[in-house]
């Protein structure tokens, strides 16, 4: 069984009297341990696609099955809770909390838990062991680079042990050689297990991934028939 399997997904926004076909029939599957990259030029969907699997947003055709749950017809407050336990989203611009420390931007998924704050704090400093930033616990994030940021976004992402990790132009924000530093450890997060889902318009990015999925027009492009050396035809 696949983690991820789309089959023709569709979603529509009406701007006034019109309807704009954000996805058009979009279908595809992602293995657990799989490692994708999303491409595509501004407007193909790329973001309609990744709310829909962060379950952010629903369909309004087809169907979205994470985990072999039919995630489409759920009730709202379940759709919530999928997306606080199962799934894991980076952005771009880290979204941390400003004034509060590294550990508690990590701590901060497990608060809405039951769990004691001892064992909280514990986990949470494991992930950011994990992340190589256990010795800038204490700082908050503007004592941070850009890339330690976006580490601490990472190690926050996945204190809660989601099925998947969804990236969305996570080196967008920072320099080639940080960008690559990122994406070396979304790779070592792959290779010990992790689904990570990321989108970039940057080919050295997409090129970390083991499959690259590419948009245009709400549709994925059939593989192989790209055009060569880029897609701004
Ligand atoms: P990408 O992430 O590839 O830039 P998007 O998924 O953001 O593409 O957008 C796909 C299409 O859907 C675009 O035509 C965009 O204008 C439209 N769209 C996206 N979000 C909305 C919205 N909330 N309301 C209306 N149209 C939207
Ligand atoms: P940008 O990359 O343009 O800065 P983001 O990556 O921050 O934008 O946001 C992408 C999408 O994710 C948006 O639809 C936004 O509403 C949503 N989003 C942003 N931050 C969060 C968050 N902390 N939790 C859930 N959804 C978020």
């Amino acid at each position: 069984m696949a983690l991820i399997d789309v089959e023709e997904l569709s979603r529509s926004y009406r701007i006034g009297s019109s309807w704009v076909k954000a996805l058009d029939g979009v279908s595809l599957t992602i293995q657990q341990g799989e490692f994708v990259a999303v491409r595509g030029p501004s407007g193909s969907g790329k973001s309609t696609f990744m709310n829909i699997l962060g379950c952010l947003d629903r369909p309004t055709e087809g169907k979205y099955r994470l985990d072999g749950i039919e995630v489409g017809s759920l009730h709202h407050d379940v759709l919530a809770s999928i997306r606080n336990r199962r799934i894991g989203f980076v952005f771009q611009s880290f979204n941390l909390l400003p004034r509060a420390s590294a550990l508690e931007n990590v701590e901060l998924p497990l608060l809405y838990r039951r769990m004691w704050p001892g064992k909280r704090r514990r986990r949470a400093l494991a992930m950011l062991e994990q992340i190589g930033l256990r010795d800038r616990a204490s700082h908050r994030p503007a004592e941070l680079s850009g890339g330690q940021q976006q580490r601490v976004a990472i190690a926050r992402a996945l204190v809660t042990e989601p099925l998947v990790l969804l990236a969305d132009e996570p080196t967008g924000a920072l320099d080639s050689q940080t960008g690559q530093e990122i994406m070396t450890i979304l790779r070592a997060l792959n290779v010990a297990g992790l689904t990570i889902v990321v989108v970039t318009h940057e080919n050295e990015v997409a090129a970390n991934a083991d499959r690259i999925v590419t948009f245009r027009d709400g549709r994925v492009v059939p593989e192989g028939s790209e055009t060569p050396g880029g897609l701004d035809l």
